[in-house]
């Protein structure tokens, strides 16, 4: 499964995200027994229409589905010099398919800075910076080897050769590789390189209770804001102490808990499904009276590929997927009636999946 890591520098409200992901985990009683990694927690993914089903399909049981994070410890100054807890730092990261990068958007005289003041623009450069650096040396190892093979006139490292010159230049201006733009062409050797800056990142403004409801004060807000802006990247606004108030409630004192405080959503939901999205994720649906279940899969997997998800068996022996759209399906009020309606279609081996396609799989055994 792919998996967002959560990194910080220390005192920022790191361990308190990830104490409120584990706790909501731990509730989620699908997931009960599902990591024994301390290190990762396992959310469910919130998702209205999986409600919707529910009531349309009346199932015996609904089953969400779910998200992993994983806590990456020990970022420090001059971790790219590759030295013990460095090391180990940058091989975690290397492992994630997202970073997601707490950050202390909060005053509080009891909790000390590491730097002795609340700047969240340095923080973020502290932690990109050993990036971009284990990054560059990852370059400059490579380039000299693209070189030998270009002298025997091999044409692909001579494109890759090109690319990553320009990751390099990019690097040495302090530029994360997910800032620079490539074609499509590109994408694929920039991916071959396995880069850190090159991973989607989101930026977690972690800001007082009192702020959660009125952001305008907060300065140190706006600072990141233009700081995500300028890489492309997104930021998402929590309170990582309120969160893990929340995050032992059960859902209907969850909403009068949110209500109080004048929002719709708790900010671990808008942290799990801005991941969701950072990593190209997205869901389908199965909903048959037994169980009604939302499962997730990569954007442009084919119809066979996401049967696989639910059991190798279904993508070998995969003929085709009776299909229907969410909002179809909603609108006709049952699977017959849209069935009626000429809405249910019959795809083959090369249907690209859509996020909402209500499914059911047909293969040989
Ligand atoms: P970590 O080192 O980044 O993992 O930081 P912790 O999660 O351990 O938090 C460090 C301290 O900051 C703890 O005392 C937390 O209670 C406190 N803290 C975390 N989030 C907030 C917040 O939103 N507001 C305030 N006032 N304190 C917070």
């Amino acid at each position: 499964a792919l998996t967002a890591g959560i990194v910080g520098l220390p005192n920022v409200g790191k361990s308190t995200l990830f104490n409120a992901i584990t706790k909501a985990g731990a509730l989620a009683a699908n997931y009960p027994f599902a990591t024994i990694d301390p290190n990762v927690g396992i959310v469910e993914v919130p998702d209205e229409r999986l409600n919707k089903l529910t009531e349309l399909v009346k199932p015996k049981k609904t089953i969400p589905t779910a998200f992993e994070f994983t806590d990456i410890a020990g970022i420090v100054k001059g971790a790219s010099k590759g030295e013990g807890l460095g090391n180990k730092f940058l091989a975690n990261i290397r492992e994630v398919d997202a970073i997601t990068q707490v950050v202390r958007a909060f005053e509080d005289e009891n909790v000390t800075h590491v730097s002795g003041k609340v700047d969240p623009v340095e923080d973020i450069e502290v932690i990109n910076m050993e990036l971009i650096l284990a990054d560059l040396e990852s370059v400059e190892k490579r380039l000299p080897r693209l070189e030998k093979m270009i002298k025997q006139k091999d044409k692909e490292s001579m494109a890759e050769h090109a690319v990553l010159t320009r990751i390099k230049e990019g690097l040495e201006e302090g530029r994360p590789v997910r800032a620079l733009e490539f074609s499509k062409e590109e994408q694929a050797a920039v991916r071959h390189f396995h880069l850190l800056t090159a991973k989607p990142m989101l930026y977690v403004a972690n800001v007082s209770e009192d702020d959660l409801t009125d952001l305008s004060g907060n300065e140190y807000l706006s600072a990141i804001n233009e700081y995500a802006e300028k890489e492309g990247s997104e930021v998402i606004v929590i309170s990582a102490k309120v969160e893990e108030e929340i995050a032992v409630l059960e859902d209907d004192e969850k909403e009068m808990f949110l209500e109080d405080l004048g929002l719709d959503e708790s900010g671990l939901d808008k942290l799990i499904r801005a991941s969701y999205d950072l990593l190209g994720l997205a869901t389908y649906f199965t909903a048959g009276e037994q169980e009604v279940r939302a499962w997730t899969f990569k954007k442009g997997m084919t119809a066979p590929e996401c049967a696989g998800i639910i059991h190798t068996d279904f993508q070998k022996g995969f003929i085709r997927a009776e299909t229907v759209a969410y909002d179809d399906l909603v609108a006709a009020g049952s699977e017959l009636k849209a069935k009626e309606a000429g809405k249910v279609r019959l795809e083959g081996k090369e249907y690209i999946m859509k996020d909402g396609d209500v499914v059911h799989f047909r293969f040989n055994v």
